[in-house]
């Protein structure tokens, strides 16, 4: 069966994707998993085992809604794909998502020190904080409990001791937001080598968030104020 224009533009932007996250350090070996929502009932999603840095995008499969291949010959999906069901089962508007593994805010999480200080205008205004959901044991069903609470809220989370989940209406807007993760957790880690964040004001975040509409952001935020 050919494959259509559609699932041929979302399996390059996949693998491309997937090999960035590689290049730019997001992910390790065979570590992280992406994926594409294809319609109402089909994901397409990277294959389990496989070095993401050197996919191709005739390795990706599809799945149904349940995470089984629709082709019975297929490569498996990564164990970790429950965590995208949830994400597109819970969220209508989300149509991409990545998971990986960013050293420095997987850091953030291992040493318990909040990813969330107010300390970027961008991150303030677009996402507000990063939530760290609590600790689960990767690729089981506690892993999905423990995110769904957040990922009905935020686009982007961390899963503690873990990695980074990050959805969005197609798969470069979740990998900006993952870069976006990774450079904030940058900025703070070279501020608490400087001597310590010193986070903005609560009149800088209130005007940041005032600015908010003027983007199309309509998304609640949290906001961890300094005390
Ligand atoms: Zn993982």
């Amino acid at each position: 069966m050919s494959k259509s224009t559609e699932e041929l533009t979302a399996r390059q932007a996949l693998a491309e994707v997937s090999r960035l996250c590689y290049q730019r350090g997001y992910i390790t070996g065979t570590e992280g998993n992406f994926s594409i929502r294809l319609g109402s009932d089909r994901i397409l999603t990277t294959p389990r085992g496989v070095c993401k840095g050197r996919i191709n995008e005739s390795e990706l499969v599809i799945t149904d809604l349940s995470g089984n291949p629709t082709d019975p010959n297929a490569a498996l999906p990564s164990t970790e794909l429950k965590m995208h069901l949830a994400a597109y089962r819970l969220r209508s508007d989300v149509f991409a998502v990545v998971h990986a593994h960013p050293t420095i805010a997987v850091g953030f999480t291992v040493a318990g020190v909040s990813l969330s200080t107010p300390a970027l205008p961008e991150v303030v205004c677009t996402m507000g904080g990063i939530p760290v959901a609590p600790y689960a044991t990767p690729s089981t069903d506690e892993v999905v409990e423990s995110i769904e609470p957040f990922v009905k809220k935020y686009d982007a989370l961390m899963l503690d001791h873990h990695g980074a989940l990050c959805v969005g209406k197609d798969i470069w807007d979740a990998f900006y937001k993952l870069e976006t993760v990774e450079h904030q957790a940058q900025t703070l880690l070279v501020a608490h080598l400087l001597g310590g964040p010193k986070p903005l004001s609560k009149m800088q975040i209130d005007s940041l968030l005032s600015i908010r509409s003027v983007y199309g952001l309509t998304n609640e935020v949290d906001i961890e104020y300094s005390s």
